[in-house]
C-alpha cells in the first residue's frame, strides 16, 4: 500500500482528499500546522472512513521536524495542500505568503529530496492565467498574476519546473484549481472558513442560515448574458478525486510533469449559482446588487480536455449536487 504524505491533509480540500485516498486503497498521513483548521476535522475524517489517522502538527517551514517524520514514515508521495490562501490578506501581508508558501515549500522539497521521495502533486490555481487569457484557460496559454497569493502559486509551479529540468527522476503533477465548492455528502465536513467567508458559495450558505443579512452581488454590469460574473465551479469530492488518479498515473512513470486543470467546463454567473442553491434547497436567498470587487475578471473557464486525457478524470457531480451539499454542511455544522 503507498503511503502519502498529505500536506495541509485538515483543510478544506486535502480533507476531502484524505477520504478519497483511503477509498483508493492508498494510506495517507496527514501534516498540518492547524492555522486554517480544527483539530476537530480528524475526529470528523476518522468517523467517515472508521478508522484511526496518523496526523503530525507540523509547519512546513519546521524543517527538522519534517525531516524526522520522512525517516519514520518512508512516504512513497506527498500532496501539497499546505498555504495560506485569502488573496486580500496576502495582498495586506505579502512577506507572511512568501515566508509561509514559497519559503515552506522550499523546506519541504529539501527534506523529500534528502529522502528521496520524488514525486509530488501542488495545489495550483486558475489564478495563474491572470486577467489577460480567452476563455476557456488552457494549460499552455501564457501566466501572469495579479495579486502575491497568485505570484506563490506561480513561483511554486516555476520553481517544479526547474527541478524537473534538473532532475528527471522527479514526478509533479500541478493541478490547476478553478472554484472548489460543496461538500462531502455526508456533512461531516465542509468548508469552515475562519472569518466572515469571501468566497461567494459559503456567504450564500450563511444568508440563507441566517447568519448573515444578505449577499452583496459584486456587479451586473459585466459583458455576460445576465451581467455577473461568470466562474467555472468544481465539488470538491470530483477535485478530490482528480488528485488520486494524478497520483495513480504520476507514480506509475519514472518520470512525469504536468500541468493540469481542474474544473467542471461549465460556466456559470453569480446569479445562476444563487438560483440554483435557492432551487436546489427549496429557500430564498436575499441580496443587493454592489460594485464589482477590485480584481475580478467577467469569465473564467476550464478547458479539461487535459484532465480527460491524461488523468482519465471527468467530474461526476451536478450544479445541484454541490448545492445540497454545501447546504447539508451548513445546516449539520451549526448543530
Ligand atoms: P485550507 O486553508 O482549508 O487548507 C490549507 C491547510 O494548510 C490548512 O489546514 C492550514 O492550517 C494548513 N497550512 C497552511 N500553512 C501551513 C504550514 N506552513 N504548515 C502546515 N500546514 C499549513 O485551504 P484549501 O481551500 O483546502 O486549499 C488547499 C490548497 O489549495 C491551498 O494551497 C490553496 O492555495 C489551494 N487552492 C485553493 C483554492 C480554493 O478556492 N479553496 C483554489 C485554488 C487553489
Ligand atoms: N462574489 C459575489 N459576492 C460575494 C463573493 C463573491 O458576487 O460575496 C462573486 C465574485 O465577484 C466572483 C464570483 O462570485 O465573480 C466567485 O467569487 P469567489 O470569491 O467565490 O471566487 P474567485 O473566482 O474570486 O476566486
Amino acid at each position: 500500500m503507498k503511503k502519502v504524505l498529505v500536506t495541509g491533509g485538515i483543510g478544506y480540500i486535502g480533507s476531502h482528499t484524505v477520504i478519497e485516498l483511503i477509498n483508493a486503497g492508498f494510506h495517507p498521513v496527514i501534516m498540518d500546522n492547524l492555522y486554517n483548521s480544527k483539530i476537530d476535522v480528524l475526529f470528523r475524517l476518522e468517523k467517515i472512513c472508521g478508522k484511526k489517522l496518523t496526523f503530525y502538527e507540523i509547519d512546513l517551514r519546521e524543517k527538522e521536524k519534517t525531516n524526522e517524520m520522512f525517516l519514520k514514515e518512508h512516504f512513497d508521495a506527498v500532496i501539497h495542500f499546505a498555504g495560506l490562501k485569502a488573496v486580500g490578506e496576502s495582498v495586506e501581508k505579502p512577506l507572511l505568503y512568501f515566508d509561509n508558501n514559497v519559503h515552506g515549500t522550499i523546506k519541504l522539497l529539501e527534506v523529500m529530496e534528502e529522502n528521496q521521495c520524488k514525486s509530488i502533486i501542488f495545489s495550483s490555481s486558475a489564478t495563474v492565467y491572470g486577467d489577460l487569457n480567452p476563455v476557456p484557460f488552457q494549460e499552455d496559454m501564457p501566466t501572469g498574476v495579479t495579486n502575491p497569493y497568485g505570484r506563490t502559486k506561480l513561483m511554486i509551479e516555476e520553481m517544479l519546473e526547474d527541478m524537473y529540468a534538473a532532475d528527471e527522476n522527479w514526478r509533479i503533477v500541478l493541478l490547476r484549481y478553478f472554484n472548489p465548492v460543496g461538500a462531502h455528502e455526508s456533512g461531516f465536513i465542509g468548508e469552515d472558513p475562519r472569518d466572515i467567508p469571501q468566497n461567494l458559495m459559503p456567504y450564500i450558505a450563511k444568508v440563507a442560515s441566517g447568519e448573515l443579512k444578505e449577499l452583496s452581488i459584486f456587479g451586473d454590469d459585466y459583458n455576460t448574458p445576465d451581467g455577473t460574473a461568470i466562474r467555472d465551479y468544481i465539488h470538491v469530492v470530483d477535485l478530490a478525486k482528480a488528485h488520486v488518479k494524478a497520483l495513480g498515473v504520476a507514480l506509475k512513470e519514472e518520470s512525469f510533469f504536468e500541468k493540469i486543470n481542474v474544473g467542471s467546463s461549465n460556466g456559470y454567473s453569480v446569479m445562476d449559482m444563487v438560483k440554483a442553491f435557492e432551487k436546489a434547497n427549496d429557500l430564498t436567498v436575499d441580496y443587493q446588487i454592489t460594485p464589482r470587487r477590485a480584481g475580478d475578471i467577467p469569465e473564467m473557464r476550464a478547458d479539461i480536455e487535459k484532465a480527460k486525457v491524461i488523468l482519465k478524470w471527468q467530474p461526476e457531480k451536478s450544479l445541484e449536487d454541490m448545492c445540497k451539499d454545501i447546504w447539508r454542511w451548513e445546516s449539520r455544522s451549526r448543530t
